[in-house]
């Protein structure tokens, strides 16, 4: 019988494979003692297991292709200096020794006692480190009960189905040749959905009890584009799917033969479409397809997953390859974005909303000693290339003057140190709070230009998590209160005459680029995988037309056949 599950479809591939479905999470443990005469082989079990997580974990670090990045490097060491430690190791033993447990059932009330403790933890930093328990007394578990392990080998052509993945998890299985995941949480806008869609691998999120449902081994067909997740297909639908992957296959060799062309309208407006980036891979691929820029290079995961926070030179060496690597194509470096769902080792964030606290721009402002070599770093990188700074939430007009002071200071503490630098680089603000949108005539006459986060402007103007999928039904980008905000910042930077571009996913999503045209945009920022997509539409629009249908609609949001009209530009009809 087959069975067929709708999520929330976050890339636009469909794959069939065989699902895997990772225990992580999933391990029900229950209490279980044995006769005392046991102990000692029980104790030389639980040492044999955790030898064998530990043995898997470094086979796994070895495996590592020598270009993956130095966080997720170190996020693997941490979990094997971990399998040392004593809080992991030792106590479980002297509750086995002393109360005859089990092993399993040992750790397992060494978990909770660890993971009780971090719970009540103020420091958002500590807290984190409870997944890193997770993590490593999972991979105990599993080597106790002899399941096969999640990171082991072969993982090539697998669906994973998972309860949640972390934007690490999903790197590591995309070098192990994951076909697809789905999980039971998790919104499309979160940070591992847009790094799934930057990897182009087909994901569906928010299938809630997949994990149970589906078995180990069965095959399954995961439709990224629909939302739609299939086991037990019979033939006639299998063939079906093939018969979609084959077609976009085909699809893929059409699109790249727009590969070279110049960008534009059908009356030959010129529109720039620039990539989104965050992994070096994404660099072969921006050039391959050439971007007309980098719109947004995000920072932030060269911290994640790791103690230490990088250095200067780390920051340096990391965007000077990018830089080099882009060979000419102009790149914007957006500031550390950390805080609410990009949650790193050893920095603070505020506990009670982290979405609401101190992310971004007020975090680096607040810390500048940690602030200061990302700066540094990038006005270094900026001799190698067309660069450009870009600042995440805004949401004060001294937020933008503090980072020129520092911007200043760094420059200055550069030539003291007679270290090379490019002066009087472009800085720009991404406009993602509201309070930005309704004030970005201020900030244009403060910035060099202007960036619209519609990821961001879409959660905190309709006050919807971006990561609940609870309220996910809510992200509307075609809410009136959003295409009002949108509008207002291209007619400031219109006015200002600065660029004005979109960096959001909603800059990528072919049903709103009508709209966008309409409205004046003239750069959009998508993850690679959208360009030539966004190219094939664009040679077909004509935009002096749309800005006439727009302008009308502009007039007419909320009102009752608002929506015909809005489908109207969305679907050029
Ligand atoms: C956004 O908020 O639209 C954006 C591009 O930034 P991020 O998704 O990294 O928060
Ligand atoms: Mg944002």
């Amino acid at each position: 019988m087959t069975f067929a599950g709708n999520g929330i479809g976050i890339t636009r591939g469909i794959a069939i494979g065989e699902a895997h479905i990772m225990q992580r999470g999933l391990l029900d443990i229950s209490p279980r003692l044995i006769d005392k005469a046991s102990i000692p082989a029980e104790i030389k079990r639980f040492r044999l297991a955790v030898n064998g997580a530990r043995e898997r974990l470094q086979e796994i670090r070895q495996r590592i292709p020598g270009n993956t990045r130095s966080d997720i490097i170190a996020f693997i060491d941490t979990h094997l200096l971990m399998m040392n430690d004593a809080a992991l190791v030792e106590v479980p033993i002297e509750l086995i020794r002393k109360h005859a447990y089990a092993a399993e059932w040992a750790l397992q009330l060494q978990r909770q006692s660890l993971v009780q403790v971090f719970d009540t933890m103020d420091d958002p930093y500590l807290r984190t480190r409870k997944d890193d328990v997770e993590h490593v007394v999972n991979q105990i578990q599993v080597s106790l009960l002899e399941l096969d392990d999640d990171n082991d080998e072969d993982l090539d052509g697998k669906v994973i189905l998972a309860l949640d993945l972390t934007p690490a998890d999903t790197i590591v299985m995309r070098h192990q040749g994951i076909a697809a995941f789905i999980t039971e949480f998790g919104g499309p806008m979160s940070h591992t959905a847009i790094l799934a869609r930057s990897l182009g691998i087909p994901a569906v999120v928010g299938v809630h009890g997949i994990t149970r449902l589906l078995r180990h081994g069965e095959l399954v067909v995961v439709d990224g584009e629909q939302g739609v997740v299939l086991a037990g297909a019979d033939q006639t639908i299998l063939s079906h799917y093939q018969e979609r992957i084959d077609a976009a296959w085909g699809r893929d060799t059409q699109l790249r033969s727009l590969i070279g062309k110049v960008a534009t309208t059908r009356e030959g407006v010129r529109v720039q479409l620039m990539a989104n980036i965050e992994l070096p891979e994404d660099i072969q691929t921006t050039r391959e397809l050439q971007a007309d820029a980098v719109g947004l290079y995000r920072t932030e995961f060269l911290y994640m997953n790791r103690q230490e926070m990088p250095d200067e030179e780390e920051h340096y060496q990391t965007y000077r390859e990018v830089v080099e690597g882009l060979d000419g194509i102009p790149i914007t470096i957006r500031t550390l974005d950390l805080g609410a769902d990009k949650q790193v080792d050893g920095c603070t964030a505020s506990s009670c909303n982290p979405a609401l606290g101190l992310r971004a721009i007020r975090l680096c402002l607040k810390e500048p000693k940690m602030f200061q070599p990302q700066l540094r770093a990038i006005l270094r990188a900026a001799v190698h290339g067309p660069v450009r700074i870009m600042i995440p939430m805004l949401s004060t007009l001294h937020e933008v003057r503090k980072l020129k002071v520092l911007i200043a200071e760094a420059e200055a503490a550069l030539s003291a140190d007679g270290v090379a630098f490019a002066k009087g680089i472009p800085l720009g603000g991404m406009i993602e709070v509201p309070a930005a949108a309704l004030a970005a005539d201020a900030f244009s006459r403060e910035l060099d230009f202007l960036s619209i986060g519609t990821n961001d402007l879409i959660q905190y103007t309709l006050a919807i998590d971006r990561i609940d999928d609870e309220v996910n039904y809510l992200y509307d980008p075609l809410h009136p209160a959003i295409l009002r905000l949108i509008q207002m910042v291209i007619t400031a930077g219109q006015q200002a005459g600065i660029p004005v571009s979109m960096c959001g996913e909603m800059a990528g999503d072919p049903r709103y680029i009508p709209l966008l045209i309409g409205m004046g945009l003239r750069e959009f920022s998508m993850q690679p995988g959208s360009l030539l997509i966004a190219k094939e539409l664009l040679l077909q629009l004509d935009a002096a037309k749309l800005a006439r249908q727009t302008r009308k609609l502009m007039k007419r949001l909320g009102e009752h056949d608002f929506e015909q009209q809005l489908l109207k530009i969305c679907t050029r009809r």
